[in-house]
């Protein structure tokens, strides 16, 4: 499942490819004039399909710090890339934390990945042309984050909100309430296409759906 999106931002030149990794996440390549990666997988056909479709990845921005979306980390900053994750994942991920990135659940030990940039909530990512505006969406882990593109209004939800669902909140730094607080954050964007973590795109019209089939109606 991979595909050009054409109707992107200015000029129509920026090209978002979603990679589907063999452990079921899913990463993203933004390719403009820099290079953006949003997750890095943890399976090598992964890395294999990067490889194939850049040189280089000039920022790797890691949505959560869930093992199947930061496995690969090391191998994307060994072709270049700076690592960013929100301030509060950041810290397992530096010190390889395996129950809280979730390691064991692939029957894995997490490597130690240092964090480059620490994000937190309303920091703009400016590289040339793409503008990434950082929301921290706690609730799923404790330092989750979505990632808006406001040029082509694409977020990218991590394990956030998905178009069938919403993330678990039964792991360590997991919390429902706040999770639903922060999908009414997501509410409150416009969002032309829906990026998430595992699963098919989908729109904004989505999170609605999700947002009411999960918190809307009251038993
Ligand atoms: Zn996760
Ligand atoms: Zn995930």
């Amino acid at each position: 499942m991979e595909y050009i999106n054409k109707n992107n931002a200015a000029g129509g030149k920026k090209m978002i490819y979603p990679i589907m990794d063999p452990y079921g996440s899913n990463c993203y390549l933004i390719i403009d004039k820099k290079v953006i990666l949003v997750d890095s997988g943890a399976n090598s056909g992964t890395i294999k399909r990067i490889n194939e479709l850049t040189t280089h990845v000039d920022l790797l921005i890691n949505t959560h710090c869930h093992y199947d979306h930061i496995a690969n980390d090391l191998s994307i900053k060994g072709i270049g890339a700076k690592i960013a994750a929100h301030v509060l994942d950041a810290s397992p991920m530096e010190r390889a934390d395996d129950l809280y990135v979730n390691a064991g659940l692939f029957g894995a030990a997490c490597p130690k990945i240092m964090v480059d940039q620490k994000l937190k909530d309303r920091d703009v990512i400016e590289l040339e042309k793409t503008k990434l505006q950082i929301i921290h969406t706690p609730g799923h882990t404790k330092g989750s984050i979505c990632i808006y593109e406001p040029g082509s209004r694409s977020l990218f939800s991590g394990d956030t909100i998905f178009t069938d669902g919403i993330g678990r909140t039964d792991f360590a730094g997991g919390n429902l309430n706040e999770l639903k607080n922060s999908v009414e954050e997501l509410l409150k964007l416009r969002v032309d296409t829906l990026y998430p973590g595992h699963g098919p795109s989908g729109t904004g019209e989505d999170i609605k759906r999700v947002y009411n089939l999960f918190f809307g109606v009251k038993i």
